[in-house]
């Protein structure tokens, strides 16, 4: 029987084995922790039952996820719950800019600048389920689209701080740019709208949607795809040389270039060696998760509904704080991203007491203490808050790569996304899912489309691997 080799278990991991799997290939699964997951994992333990996303939270991109769906995880028990509100971006003086799903209630709460967000979404969302096809994969490639994909592209090319530039009020120039702070990059730059666009475009469509019974539910789904298609899962297993690998007719990897090139060594040609060695990381994230009595007091009512906020003041607070961070500086009001998964998923919370799952944008392999900066930030928009917290876990830069080396110093997006990595994944080259080995394949969120817990590096790399067999005639 034909059979594969995946090395870890993150989205992409898992969504590479199943995909695999549903073909008929023989699969094992060889993850380092004890459980799978990666950046989709909860726990409980700050407060007995409070229920805790390590990583991903919210999921607009899953959702509309072309390999979700097709791996049906709806019918291993995936679902998916909707805040009442996606996003609010909260500014000085008590008000918030408010995303809905709904595009038009979401323009028609940003006044004169209304017009232009209909504009520049309402279009590419109505179709975002065609456009997924080209936006989830590698940019480098004929679009199925090419039309569409234009109306999305064009916009996606200019720095994010020009793009809020086509607003007037505040509020809709903070609740952009709050958006493109997701890419981890200067907002000055080239490019860097493209993951914001990515995100408002799906979440349009979507909606900001959490897994019921935590992140973790994703890769549990993943993983029953996997193991009733005869997939095996060996957890507790580090791969480290490449003699730790089962023999497989094809092989993958869920992790990122630098860790490939330590395992595969010299038998990776010598200029794929060079670039995974030279794979850029980008800023950390800096994670504090809270139980909190009560929920988090915010001023803005919107807030209060929102399953994220957005914390980082004006849209020129937030470009200066995230080229602060690219420049190897904690601002001193850093851009904070907070999770209230719980007012989607009550089920998560003990009583009235709150899980709030928060984080800090700041320097790749930051090494101080960001708890002061990040609780300060939140409780500028909401007076108060500190009394309210019951116990908090903090997760530096430090953990998050001693847990997962793809989280290297704590860039939790699996690489820095500049123009180069963004355009061309690990290396510049036509097929960036392959290592130059043949039958061996790079999967994880360092490859296009990026990261995030959509499962599509895996697709797509499973895609290559499986017309590799077809080639060498092993299907
Ligand atoms: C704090 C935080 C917040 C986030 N928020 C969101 C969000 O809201 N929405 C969203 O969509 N995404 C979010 N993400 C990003 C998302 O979690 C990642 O992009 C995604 O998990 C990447 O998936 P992956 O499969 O490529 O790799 P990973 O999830 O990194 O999984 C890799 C797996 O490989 C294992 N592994 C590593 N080395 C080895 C080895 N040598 N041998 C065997 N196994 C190994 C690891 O243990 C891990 O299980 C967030 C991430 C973090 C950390």
């Amino acid at each position: 029987m034909t059979s594969a080799v995946v090395v870890g278990g993150g989205p992409n991991g898992l969504a590479a084995a199943a995909l695999l799997a549903v073909e008929g290939i023989e699969v094992t699964l060889l993850e380092a922790a004890d459980e799978v997951g990666g950046g989709t994992r909860s726990w409980e333990g700050i407060v007995p039952g409070l229920l805790h996303d390590h990583c991903s939270a919210f999921h607009p991109m899953a959702v509309g996820s072309p390999a979700f769906a097709r791996l049906r995880l709806s019918s291993y028990g995936l679902r998916w719950r909707q805040p009442d509100l996606d996003c609010a971006h909260v500014l000085d003086g008590g008000t918030a800019a408010a995303l809905h799903t709904d595009v038009d209630a979401t323009a028609n709460g940003l006044g004169v600048d209304g017009p232009t967000w209909r504009r520049l979404f309402a279009g590419p969302a109505a179709r975002y389920d065609t456009l997924a096809e080209d936006i989830l994969g590698p940019l480098l490639r004929l679009p199925r689209h090419p039309l569409l994909l234009s109306r999305f592209g064009v916009p996606a090319l200019a720095p994010a701080a020009g793009l809020a530039r086509l607003f007037r009020t505040e509020a809709a120039r903070a609740l952009w740019s709050g958006v493109a702070a997701h890419a981890f990059t200067p907002l000055t730059r080239p490019l860097s709208s493209a993951i914001g666009l990515g995100i408002l475009t799906a979440g349009h469509r979507h909606g900001w949607a959490v897994a019921e019974g935590g992140s973790r539910a994703i890769a549990q789904a993943l993983a029953a795809c996997l193991t009733q298609h005869g997939g095996r899962i060996e957890t507790g297993v580090r791969v480290r040389h490449a003699a730790d690998l089962p023999p497989a007719d094809v092989t993958l990897f869920d992790l990122d270039p630098g860790q490939v090139a330590g395992i595969l060594g010299d038998r990776l040609p010598a200029r794929v060696a060079r670039a995974y060695r030279g794979f850029r990381r980008g800023p950390g994230a800096y994670k504090v998760d809270f139980a909190v009595a009560g929920g988090v007091p915010w001023t803005a009512e919107a807030a209060r509904r929102a399953g994220t906020v957005h914390v980082g003041g004006t849209s020129a607070e937030v470009v200066a704080a995230e080229r602060d961070v690219a420049r190897g500086r904690l601002p001193e009001r850093p851009f904070v991203l907070v999770g209230q998964q719980y007012l989607a998923d009550p089920g998560r919370s003990v009583g009235d007491t709150h899980p709030v799952w928060a984080y800090a944008h700041v320097p790749h392999g930051y090494a101080g203490d960001a708890t002061a900066a990040l609780i300060g930030q939140i409780e500028r928009f909401a007076p108060g808050f500190r009394e309210r917290i019951v116990g908090m876990r903090v997760t530096g830069p430090a953990d998050f790569a001693g847990w997962n080396p793809n989280f290297a110093g704590g860039d939790i997006m699996t690489g820095a996304k500049d123009i180069r990595q963004l355009v061309f994944g690990p290396r510049a080259a036509g097929d960036p899912y392959a290592t130059g080995i043949p039958g061996v394949y790079l999967c994880s969120a360092a490859t296009p489309p990026g990261p995030g817990a959509h499962g599509m590096c895996g697709a797509h790399a499973a895609r290559h691997a499986l017309a590799y067999l077809q080639r060498a005639g092993r299907r």
